[in-house]
């Protein structure tokens, strides 16, 4: 299988480059962003309880998004392999997710990190803001908390691959088609 972390702050491309991804690679996509907000869009007692904590750019409890990745993993079983965007974002979170792996007969093959400066990152997120209508890419304040929230609990994530040989980073500024290939160098080495 080919299990790939995509991973950078908010607005480095993750989004966009999975998409590239999983159109290549025939992979599952599996965004705890996008389950949330899918979460909230439906109006679930999980859905009220996360998104008061995305609307203050921080981060939502461990075990939440962790039952939710489970679930999915548990529902696509004939999967050729999954793409995981926007998570793990905490240390805990990728130790539970090397448990349900292991407990499926299988592994990450590599994360991948998509390397922006934050003046670019902020610039991009407002843009966003504009057309996609989520609150929290609209106030520099919020922006300001998530990349925070990153550099503090998500940033460590990338420590935890590189100890287990498994970390390659890409530069994410350009032309998205170029990134795209130096992405997929990357994948097809593992
Ligand atoms: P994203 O769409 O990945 O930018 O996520 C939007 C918001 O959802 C974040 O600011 C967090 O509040 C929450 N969120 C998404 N994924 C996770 C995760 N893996 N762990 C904790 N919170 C998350």
């Amino acid at each position: 299988m080919l299990n790939l972390v995509l991973f950078g702050p908010p607005g480095a491309g993750k989004g966009t480059q999975s998409q590239k991804l999983i159109d290549k690679y025939q992979l599952v996509h599996l965004s705890t962003g996008d389950i949330l907000r899918a979460e909230i869009a439906a109006g679930t007692e999980l859905g009220l309880e996360a998104k008061k904590l995305m609307d203050q750019g921080v981060l939502v409890p461990d075990e939440v998004v962790i039952g939710m990745i489970s679930n999915k993993l548990d529902a696509n079983v004939d999967a050729k392999g999954f793409i995981f965007d926007g998570f793990p974002r905490t240390v805990a979170q990728a130790e539970a997710l090397d448990q349900l792996l292991t407990s499926k007969n299988t592994a990450i093959s590599g994360m991948i990190a998509l390397e922006v400066e934050n003046e670019e990152l902020k610039k991009r997120l407002l843009l966003r803001g504009k057309d996609s209508g989520r609150a929290d890419d609209q106030n520099p304040e919020i922006i300001q908390k998530r990349i925070d929230e990153y550099n503090n609990k998500t940033a460590p994530v990338a420590n935890y691959y590189k100890g287990q040989d498994k970390f390659t980073g890409v530069y994410g500024i350009g032309v998205i088609e170029e990134i795209f290939n130096n992405i997929c160098t990357v994948v097809d080495s593992y």
